[in-house]
């Protein structure tokens, strides 16, 4: 049972990036406008994210950590229409299976707070406490209990970079919400809300980015590229807001776009029951019901970023 627990908590939680990726998309999904993030060690030691959501009922913070048991789930057709970025409940409890983690949250309508402290899977304390409006989720600890896991870790300096590169991705499509990143007593980002896509590229870049547009059948791509430049050529892609990984459309980039370098950011949008996005308990790979519309529409928006013309 212990064994079964942790392997699948595994697949979930890789490394500090896992649970800072986890627990910000919690934050988003509580609707809260500021989101902290601190570390020490790159988050090997411990790693606090802060929101000012919605907050957790006092009643439901045991559920909240028990795998599954807030899925949101419940028939197969639910799958194609996900709006949330967590749908799975199982992070919490997959970060509480491999680290000592403690919850400290106050629901929006509820006078007092409630604080929850798991370790390695079980719950050592659930109380009230007096807290103001949001969560505080601190996970210290990490893999203390799977030792193997732990030794894979990077310097404390790569797993930062990591997190701190997940940030900046985040502060993209999530320009109206404010986020900062604070490692080992350090200030390291703070990017404030924006009124667009575009502004939020252009404090990621530095510069002024070109946009393309394209809507096809209900299939809407947005483009943003830094421009000719020393880009190193990145591509970040976001499909209905979720951050993915899919060869298809860096191929689409890729051709499109030519001999012209720099940096993209692509944003997809379409119906969510023409994606599936339950490939992976990461989810960071999704199917596509017409990807052959997919790539032309992005092939077009990213032509349309570089200015080339088509009929
Ligand atoms: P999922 O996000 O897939 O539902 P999680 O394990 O990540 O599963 O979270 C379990 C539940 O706990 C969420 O569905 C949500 O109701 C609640 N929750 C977690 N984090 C927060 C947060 N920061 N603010 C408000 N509610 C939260
Ligand atoms: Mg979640």
């Amino acid at each position: 049972q212990e064994v079964r627990e942790k392997i699948a908590a595994g697949e979930v939680i890789e490394r500090p990036l896992s649970v800072v990726k986890e627990l910000v998309e919690n934050s988003i999904d509580a609707g809260a406008a500021r989101i902290s993030v601190s570390l020490s060690q790159g988050g090997k030691s411990w790693i606090v994210v802060e929101d000012d959501g919605r907050g957790i009922p006092f009643e439901d913070l045991p559920m909240a950590v028990l795998r599954y048991a807030t899925s949101k789930i419940k028939s197969l057709d639910d799958l194609f229409n996900i709006r949330s970025l967590g749908f799975r409940g199982e992070a919490l409890a997959s970060i509480g299976a491999v680290s000592r983690m403690e919850i400290r949250s106050r629901f929006e309508g509820d006078d007092v707070g409630g604080l929850i402290l798991c370790e390695g899977g079980e719950v050592l304390a659930c109380h009230r406490i007096p807290r103001q409006l949001g969560t505080t989720v601190r996970v210290e600890e990490l893999f203390y209990n799977l030792p193997a896991r732990r030794k894979f870790l990077r310097a404390a300096a790569a797993e930062t970079r990591r997190i701190s590169q997940f940030i900046q991705e985040m502060s993209l499509v999530w320009h109206d919400r404010w986020f900062t990143l604070t490692s080992d007593g350090r200030r390291i980002l703070d990017r404030r809300p924006v009124g667009s896509k575009r502004e939020a590229a252009q404090a990621l870049w530095g510069c002024e980015p070109r946009e393309g547009r394209m809507e096809m059948d209900g299939i809407r791509c947005v483009t943003l590229w830094s421009g000719h430049g020393d880009g190193r050529g990145g591509m970040v892609i976001f499909v209905n807001q979720r951050r993915v990984w899919d060869t298809n459309i860096r191929a689409a980039i890729q051709g499109a776009s030519g001999s012209a370098r720099g940096d993209w950011v692509v944003f997809i949008d379409l119906p969510p029951e023409d994606v599936d996005v339950n490939v992976h308990p990461t989810k960071g790979e999704v199917r596509f019901k017409r990807p052959r519309d997919i790539f032309s529409v992005v092939y077009g928006a990213v032509q349309s970023a570089v200015g080339i013309v088509t009929m």
